[in-house]
């Protein structure tokens, strides 16, 4: 066997020959300008590969194809077909995982412990939407129109859908677009983030091979410029974006031209309350969680952490504790826990915040530095960070840092807390630890978010609705009716006598 031959499969993937190129009706081709980036292993700094640098003459090819294949053959499917596909897809996605896992590491620098045991959300993701593809249904609705009429509803796909991805999880996001709109009978423009491209190109040569029709689904590779391109497309449909809230408010903008249909996923700052009562320990283990986890970069990470003022020294210690445990390291090392946040800008954006926030007057309790020393050096690599004696006022408690910070911040009782976590622009996630069942619904009741945890953090599942309030966005994603964002509904008025 060749030197070659026995790197993982990722990782021959990578090396590939040429530069990674835009799919668009079926065919891998450079971009129009010839223009391409790089991508970098942003644990190592190493040269992945290039990539082509799609903008807006590729996204005109790329939304041609797609309205191509929604006239054509595609748009004939009956909806058993496109489940049998879905499902075949998901049969190719299962069996290449591991070498998803490693080209998602490399790329973005989430650790393989994390990346590898994403085959738990994506397959069932797919699965479930599959699933969703034969159960599209209307109503027959009673009317009160004079004479004899009979009224209907059908759904039907809104069209060409945008798929706009960020770099922080671009297999399960983009899989989270992706799967609706093709079980929904829509084609797909997708857009990844140019920061983590590499596991959706995979992806995309996946669903070619489980044998979707030709421009079902183009990607085009590329920045902002793309994404703004599809974004002000006449020929899109929809949009269906994942991103920072700026991005999605020039969007909103965008998709004024042609009245398109969006659903936007949003940044936060979501509140992680910790009762007196709860159990500590688990509430800690949650908290650290809810904050490190992917090296903090998670929309829905857990960055305010509200402690009941009699316990919330101890319990500051015990989160700070935890951040000092973390393994962090090369990233394709299992042992690993934490990898280094995903650019030179996102580390300079974090260690920012780190330092701004003893300015401010907060403690530092753990972290707030860069890593430096051998297997750091070359990295974009920073310690946990909890910091203590915050305020509500301070921005490193009221704005979105999109690192491992989290921000611990003492209450005294039930109304104050659910006031102060709900005093933010955002309203993605929440959490609160008690063992007192009353306190946690009135909680869950009360707290301004598109999900709510109790004595967890994070889990999710493709049949529950996803999304935000506030400027944490609009639509929802998982659940049966995330189906009704890529779907118009038709009413229909017959005179039958
Ligand atoms: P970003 O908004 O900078 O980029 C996201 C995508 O939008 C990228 O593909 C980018 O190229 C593209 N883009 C950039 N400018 C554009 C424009 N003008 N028009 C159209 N597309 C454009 O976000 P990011 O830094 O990649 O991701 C981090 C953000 O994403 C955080 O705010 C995080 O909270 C949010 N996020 C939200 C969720 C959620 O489900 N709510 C999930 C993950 C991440």
């Amino acid at each position: 066997m060749s030197e070659t031959e026995s790197l993982p499969a990722g990782i021959r993937w990578l090396r590939g020959p040429g530069a990674k190129r835009l799919l668009i009706n079926g065919q891998w081709v450079e971009a129009l300008q010839g223009e391409t980036f790089e991508s970098r292993d942003p644990a190592t700094g190493e040269l992945l590969c290039s990539i082509a640098r799609g903008g807006a003459a590729d996204v005109d090819l790329a939304v041609a194809a797609a309205r191509r294949a929604l006239d054509g053959p595609w748009g004939k499917l009956k909806p058993y077909d496109r489940q049998l596909l879905l499902l075949k897809l998901a049969d190719l996605v299962e069996r290449h995982y591991d070498e998803l896992a490693v080209i998602e590491t490399l790329d973005m620098g989430a650790p393989i412990s994390r990346t590898s045991v994403g085959h738990r959300r994506v397959l069932p993701l797919i699965r479930f939407y599959a699933g969703l593809a034969t159960a599209i249904h209307g109503q027959t609705i009673a009317n009160s129109i004079p004479g004899e009429m009979l009224t209907y509803t059908t759904k039907e796909p809104v069209g060409v859908v945008g798929a706009i991805v960020p770099w922080n999880a671009p297999l399960g996001l983009g899989i989270w677009k992706l799967a609706p709109a093709l079980a929904t009978g829509c084609t797909v423009v997708m857009k990844p983030a140019e920061q983590a491209s590499l596991s959706l190109l995979r992806l995309a040569e996946l669903v070619q091979e489980a044998g979707f029709p030709a421009g079902v689904l183009n990607v085009v590779t590329g920045f902002g410029e793309a994404g703004a391109a599809i974004a002000a497309h006449p020929g899109v449909d929809k949009v269906s974006f994942t991103g920072s809230t700026e991005t999605g408010q020039s969007i909103i903008r965008a998709s004024a031209g042609n009245i398109k249909r969006l659903s936007l996923e949003l940044g936060g700052k979501s509140p992680d309350i910790v009762f007196a009562d709860a159990d500590l320990d688990a509430a800690a283990a949650g908290a650290a969680f809810a904050g490190f986890e992917n090296t903090g970069q998670i929309c829905v990470a857990g960055t305010r952490l509200y402690v009941e003022r009699g316990v919330h020294e101890e319990f500051v210690e015990k989160v700070a504790a935890r951040a000092a445990r973390v393994r962090i390291g090369a990233t394709l090392d299992p042992k690993t826990s934490m990898g280094p946040l995903v650019s030179a800008e996102q580390l300079e954006r974090v260690l920012g915040y780190m330092e701004l926030g003893p300015r401010e007057g907060a403690r530092t309790a753990a972290g707030a530095r860069r890593l430096t020393g051998e297997g750091f050096d070359s990295g974009f690599y920073v310690a946990p960070t909890v910091f203590a004696d915050v305020n509500d006022t301070m921005r490193i408690a009221r704005e979105e840092i999109f690192g491992p910070v989290i921000s611990a911040m003492p209450f005294d009782d039930v109304e104050e807390v659910i006031r102060r976590a709900n005093d933010s622009p955002y309203g993605l996630g929440a959490g609160v630890w008690t063992r007192d069942v009353g306190k946690a619904h009135r909680m869950a009741r009360a707290l301004k978010a598109g999900t709510v945890w109790v004595n967890c953090y994070m889990p999710l599942d493709p049949a529950l609705p996803f999304g935000g309030y506030k400027m944490s966005g609009y639509g929802r994603e998982s659940g049966i009716h995330h189906m009704d964002e890529f779907m118009n509904v038709k009413a229909v008025v017959l005179k039958t006598g």
